[in-house]
C-alpha cells in the first residue's frame, strides 16, 4: 500500500535537529534560554516595527491579548464566526461574551458591513464591545482597509488572529500586524511548527512587556517569589524555540511551496467545472496555508462528502472547512450578525492536502481521484 497523503504535515528539513541537540546539551530547557530570544528576534524582518513574545500556544496568546485589553467578566468581544474554536474560547475563559459576525464572500473573513451593523446594535443596547477578533482564515488576509477604519471610528481595538497567516500580507504589510495585538500559532499543522506554540504580537512595547510578565506567572524581578498580580504559565520553552528557529529560517520557502501547491491544483483541476478556488483580492498575498475548494454540486455532480470519502478510500486526507461557530452547540444562544455567507461557504467547501513538501506526483494522484469522481458523476447525470 502506498503512503497516505496527509492534509498538512510538518517538515523538519532545516536546522531544527541541530538546534534542539544544542539546547539539550545546555542546562536551559525551559523559558529564558538563548534560543527563545533568537526565535523571537527572527520575526523582526517580518513584523517590524511590531515586536513579539513566544508563548506555549496560539490559544494562550489570544487569552493573553484579551487580558491585556482589560477584558473581564460580563464584557462583550466581537469575533469572526467562521474560524477555529480557539479564536473565541478565550473570551469565554474570561467570563466575557462573544458576539459572532458573518464572513464576506471575497476573503471568507469578517464582513465589514455585518461588523459595523453588530457594533451599532450593541451600542444601541448600551454595550460597547471591548475588542474585535479578526481571523485571516486559511492564510487569506481579511479586508483591513475597511475593518481598520471601523475599528478606529468606534475606538474598538482589533486582535488579529493570524494563527494561519504567518507569511501572508495585505498591501505589503504582514499579517499579524493589523491590530493593537496579533497572534501566531506554531501548532503541528501550521505554516511553521514548534510542536505546539504561539506568539503574541504588538507595536506597543509596554503592553507586550506586561504580556511577558503575566505569561511568566507574574513573577517580580527579584530573587524570591513575590507576586503583585495573577499570572499564567504561558511562556514558550527553549526546546520548542530551538525547533521554531530552524523552521522560521525556511519560512519563505515554505510559503512559496504552499503557494505552488495551490497553483498546481488550479491547473490540474481546470477541466472540472463546478469547482472553484478562493482568489486573492487586490493587494492581498496569501501564504495558501491550506488550498480550499468550493463545490457547486449542481455543476460537478458531487458534494464535499462524496469527494471526501472518495479521497479517503485512496488514503488521501481532506477536511471540511472550519464549521462556523454560530452553528455549533457549544456556542448556542450567542448573538450573531450577518447573513448566511459563512454557512454557505462551509457547506460547499473542502480543504485539500497542502503540505509544503507535497510533490507534484502526489497532487496528480489527488487530482485523478477528483477528476474520476467528476467523470462518473457527469455520466450518471446524462
Ligand atoms: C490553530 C489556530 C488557533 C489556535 O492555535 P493553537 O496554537 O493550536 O492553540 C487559533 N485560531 C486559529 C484560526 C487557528 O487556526
Amino acid at each position: 500500500m502506498s503512503k497516505p497523503i496527509l492534509l498538512s504535515s510538518p517538515n523538519l528539513e532545516g536546522n531544527e535537529k541541530k538546534y534542539i541537540e544544542e539546547v539539550l546539551q545546555s542546562p536551559f530547557l525551559a523559558a529564558g534560554g538563548s534560543f527563545l530570544e533568537k526565535f523571537e528576534n527572527g520575526f523582526s524582518p517580518i513584523i517590524s516595527p511590531y515586536n513579539l513574545i513566544a508563548l506555549n500556544s496560539g490559544t494562550s496568546a489570544i487569552h493573553m491579548a484579551l487580558v491585556l485589553l482589560g477584558v473581564s467578566a460580563g464584557d462583550e468581544v466581537i469575533c469572526q464566526s467562521f474560524t477555529f474554536c480557539a479564536s473565541a474560547n478565550p473570551i469565554i475563559y474570561l467570563g466575557a461574551k462573544p458576539v459572532f459576525v458573518d464572513s464576506e464572500e471575497d476573503t471568507w473573513n469578517i464582513c465589514p458591513i455585518a461588523l459595523e451593523e453588530a457594533i451599532k446594535d450593541r451600542l444601541k443596547l448600551g454595550i460597547k464591545p471591548k475588542a474585535i477578533i479578526v481571523v485571516d482564515l486559511f492564510g487569506m488576509p481579511a479586508k483591513y482597509d475597511d475593518i481598520c477604519a471601523i475599528s478606529e471610528k468606534y475606538e474598538i481595538p482589533i486582535i488579529e488572529d493570524a494563527a494561519e497567516s504567518l507569511g501572508s500580507s495585505y498591501r505589503g504589510k504582514s499579517c499579524g500586524t493589523f491590530g493593537k495585538l496579533g497572534i501566531f500559532s506554531f501548532n503541528g499543522n501550521k505554516i511553521i511548527t514548534t510542536g505546539g506554540g504561539g506568539a503574541l504580537i504588538s507595536d506597543d512595547v509596554k503592553l507586550l512587556e506586561r504580556g511577558k510578565y503575566l505569561a511568566t506567572q507574574a513573577r517580580e524581578k527579584i530573587h524570591y517569589f513575590e507576586h503583585h498580580a495573577i499570572g499564567y504559565n504561558y511562556r514558550m520553552g527553549n526546546v520548542p524555540a530551538a525547533m521554531g528557529l530552524g523552521q522560521l529560517e525556511l519560512l519563505d520557502e515554505k510559503v512559496s511551496k504552499r503557494r505552488s501547491v495551490f497553483t498546481n491544483y488550479v491547473k490540474l483541476l481546470h477541466l472540472c467545472t463546478g469547482l472553484s478556488f478562493l482568489e486573492e483580492i487586490e493587494g492581498a498575498y496569501s501564504n495558501r496555508w491550506l488550498t480550499t475548494i468550493q463545490i457547486d454540486e449542481e455543476v460537478s455532480g458531487f458534494d464535499r462528502e462524496m469527494l471526501r470519502t472518495a479521497l479517503e478510500s485512496a488514503q488521501i486526507e481532506s477536511r471540511y472547512l472550519w464549521q462556523p461557530l454560530h452553528m455549533q452547540l457549544a456556542y448556542k444562544g450567542i448573538p450573531y450578525y450577518g447573513a448566511d455567507n459563512a454557512e454557505n461557504i462551509f457547506k460547499k467547501g473542502l480543504c485539500l492536502p497542502s503540505s509544503a513538501h507535497l510533490t507534484l506526483e502526489d497532487q496528480t494522484i489527488v487530482a485523478k481521484v477528483i477528476l474520476n469522481l467528476y467523470q462518473k458523476a457527469s455520466i450518471s447525470n446524462v
